[in-house]
């Protein structure tokens, strides 16, 4: 469950606290309604990641991907360490993973070009982020047709849903050269006010 700024908005609003992370929040959240806290354990990742990590595709069993997306550690790191501070979640192992996501990106190995795979609270953590990275140019994309890796994916302006803060992307995704790199799925929002 996503205690994500809409709560802060309202706690900083309505209480008058202002002062409060999105941690200190969700801590304070958790102990009032402690039944919606989910006790996980997570196992911090000992290892070193490459050069590039694996965000999504179909090696994670996605029926949604065709293709494979990978985003550079050390410019995802600075992104996680923002996203670490603005969402808190109540699953235990999520918000750990959360936490140590940004320093275990930071200790990238860059002379490592074998691509990394995330663990899945990893993966929950990043889950509906994707195409911000891909935006952001810090990504690639594998296209099985095409056989190569693409900066970016084909551009479909019509399909757009802006309202207000928010931006959606409600069609399938291709590469340049337009073949299928992810199929999408109605079920697949999650909205954060940012
Ligand atoms: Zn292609």
């Amino acid at each position: 469950m996503m205690l994500g700024r809409m709560i802060r908005r309202l706690w900083t609003e309505k209480l008058g606290l202002t002062e409060l992370t999105s941690k200190e929040i969700g801590i304070r959240l958790s102990k009032k309604f402690p039944q919606m806290v989910q006790e996980h354990t997570y196992y911090e990742r000992q290892d070193r990641c490459g050069k590039w990590v694996l965000i999504n595709g179909p090696i994670y069993g996605d029926v949604r991907f065709v293709g494979t997306v990978i985003v550079e550690s050390k410019k995802l790191a600075d992104w996680a360490k923002e996203h670490a501070k603005a969402v808190f979640s109540s699953d235990t192992a999520e918000q750990k993973a959360r936490e140590t996501l940004p320093s275990w990106l930071e200790c990238a190995d860059e002379t490592c070009e074998v691509v990394t795979l995330l663990d899945l609270k990893q993966r929950e953590v990043l889950q509906g982020d994707c195409l911000r990275f891909l935006w952001s140019s810090w990504a690639n994309v594998w296209c099985p047709e095409c056989g190569q890796w693409h900066s970016q994916i084909k551009e479909h302006d019509a399909d757009w849903i802006v309202t207000g803060k928010i931006s959606l992307r409600v069609d399938d995704w291709h590469c340049p050269q337009g073949h299928l790199i992810y199929r999408y799925s109605p079920q697949n929002l999650r909205l954060i006010y940012r």
